[in-house]
């Protein structure tokens, strides 16, 4: 599995070598979160930023992550072009992945198309 913190390192890289500018404030903590949650969350973002490259021809791309008392959010927004359509949640493997593995720790995504895209994930606190 992947720690966040160890993800956003290697997002920092790709976004370097792909020359979009990237914009994040690492110094986020997580507070009793359990491992298959941070892995998934770093699944999440994995595929988001794969997607943010591959497709969006953005210059730069936004991303934050925050937790409250009731739950985690991991926002993605670029500035480019959403590629998709209207069926698009279900055409490809990686949002549907990333759905997949969200609904498994009641998490959701929400993908919104404008000025870019934006994917906002949540996942509620890990239950004591
Ligand atoms: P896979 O993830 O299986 O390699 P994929 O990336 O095409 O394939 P998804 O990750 O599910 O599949 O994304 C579906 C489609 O949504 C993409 O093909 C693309 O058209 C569009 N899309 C997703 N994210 C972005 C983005 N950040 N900017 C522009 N288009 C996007
Ligand atoms: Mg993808």
């Amino acid at each position: 599995g992947i720690r966040l913190h160890e993800e956003i390192g290697r997002v920092k890289q790709i976004f370097k070598a792909a020359q979009i500018h990237f914009i994040c404030d690492e110094n986020f903590s997580l507070t009793n979160v359990s491992l298959l949650t941070e892995n998934i969350l770093s699944m999440c973002l994995k595929e988001a930023v794969t997607n943010v490259v591959k497709h969006s021809e953005a210059t730069s791309c936004t991303i934050s992550i925050e937790q409250s008392w009731k739950e985690i959010v991991m926002i993605i927004s670029d500035n480019g072009v959403f590629k998709g359509s209207k069926e698009t949640v279900t055409e490809g493997h990686g949002l549907i992945g990333m759905k997949e593995r969200l609904e498994f720790i009641n998490g959701n995504l929400e993908l919104m198309k404008k000025e870019g895209t934006t994917l906002t994930i949540r996942v509620p606190n890990d239950v004591k």
